[in-house]
């Protein structure tokens, strides 16, 4: 069965033109350091109908329009998705590399339409330049951590599959016995390569669409999992956790501790350095504790100036040393500007899973009691249900 190629053509006009409107009412509206990339997705999609369009009617109106202007906006167009995953990828969207490789194929394209026409040097052209335009939007969709997410998966092989026919169909012309006298010719390699251009933006968008929306789904499980000063876990989500971990350990018996921290007189440094010194101290603390910690621990905030802790497959005596090192570490923190410092230290309250019984309440009950103990006894210590530490004097 043959394709006809310019039906192939001004049907894909009119799939992009419908899909670009729809985009335009969906993606337009995406809010973050995403939207830039779906902006750049909706004029890929949009600039689609008129190069298609231009292509469609080869031979209706001057080469002019038809040949250089219709081949250099489909190469924007493209230009353009691959400029979109870069930013959706995180960078700027300013990146204007694919711009150029897409620009560049006026000047061959023109030298094989003027004086004399070349179709098939200039499909070897064109299909280059796509090629390497796929090429690129094929890596920025696989430029993700592993697992890839399905959807990049969808996007990079739409891409990727385009590349392909793209590169069989330069070969093929180059060494065609019988080359293209048009290029509205309808080969069956046209047929291929036209029909399959019909696709690319459909089942690219689709991809695109649904990596949008992945992302935004991970950004919200991500706010709705984590306290948005210290970027540490919020209560929920650390109560979820640990209830997890205190099941596992039933199934499988072992150790978990907690350690309850509380910034001693804390009051005192918003009283005395503004409200804003005491945002900056709790994200130091934090990120001093980090610093002390496995990367399978966990930290969260209870609330105001209230951290939790959670050491699994820790036992007390582990847990105490761990804590001391915190402790330690904070007290040992610098902060402050010109002749101002900010005193700062922790105290600690470590419990331990005791029992079957022992639950996220339960631990932090605990954990809570054993903080108070070491407030009462002066603050800056470790205090468990058992053992007291021994004060440790920080020198600055
Ligand atoms: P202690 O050593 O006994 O723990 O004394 P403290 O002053 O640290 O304890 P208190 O509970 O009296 O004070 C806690 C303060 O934490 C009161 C509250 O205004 C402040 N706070 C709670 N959340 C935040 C926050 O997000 N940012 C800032 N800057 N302050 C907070
Ligand atoms: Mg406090
Ligand atoms: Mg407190």
């Amino acid at each position: 069965m043959l394709i006809d190629v310019r039906t192939a053509m001004l049907l894909t006009a009119g799939i992009t033109f419908l899909l670009s409107i729809a985009l335009a009412f969906t993606l337009w509206r995406q809010r973050g350091p995403q939207r830039r990339a779906a902006v750049l997705w909706v004029y890929g999609t949009a600039l689609q109908p008129v190069a298609w369009l231009l292509l469609g009617l080869r031979d209706l109106i001057p080469d002019l329009l038809s040949v250089l202007l219709g081949n250099t906006a489909i190469c924007l167009a493209y230009a353009q998705y691959s400029r979109a995953l870069h930013a959706f990828n995180g960078n700027s969207g300013n990146w204007q590399l694919p711009n150029w490789i897409a620009l560049s194929v006026i000047a061959p394209v023109a030298a094989y339409t003027w004086p004399q026409s070349n179709v098939p040097m200039r499909t070897v052209v064109t299909s280059t330049i796509v090629l390497l335009l796929f090429l690129i939007a094929t890596y920025e969709a696989l430029r993700a951590p592993r697992p890839r997410s399905a959807s990049r998966l969808i996007t990079a092989s739409t891409f990727l599959l385009g590349a392909l026919l793209l590169l069989a169909r330069a070969v093929f012309e180059a060494v065609n016995p019988a080359p293209l006298t048009s290029g509205m010719a309808s080969t069956p390699m046209q047929g291929l390569m036209f029909g399959y251009a019909a696709l690319v933006p459909v089942i690219a968008t689709f991809g695109f669409v649904l990596m949008c929306s992945e992302h935004a789904r991970a950004e919200l499980e991500q706010l709705a999992a984590t306290d948005p000063l210290t970027g540490s876990l919020n209560r929920r989500m650390l109560e979820q956790l640990v209830t997890t971990q205190l099941a596992e350990a039933r199934r499988r018996p072992r150790p978990l501790s907690v350690l309850l921290l509380d910034v001693d007189k804390f009051k005192n440094i918003n009283d005395n350095f503004g409200h804003d010194v005491g945002d900056m101290v709790l994200k130091a603390v934090v990120a001093a504790s980090r610093l002390q910690l496995r990367p399978g621990d966990l930290i969260g905030r209870l609330g105001g100036e209230e951290f939790l802790i959670v050491l699994d497959d820790t036992g007390e005596a582990e847990a105490v040393q761990v804590a001391e090192r915190l402790r330690a570490a904070v007290a040992g923190l610098d902060l402050g500007e010109g002749d101002y410092r900010v005193p700062l230290s922790i105290s600690i309250g470590v419990a331990s899973r005791k029992s079957e019984r022992s639950d996220f309440g339960e631990l932090v009950r605990r954990a809570d009691r054993a903080m108070y103990a070491a407030k009462s006894a002066g603050r800056n210590r470790v205090v468990t249900g058992e053992i007291e530490m021994p004060v440790v004097t920080v020198v600055h």
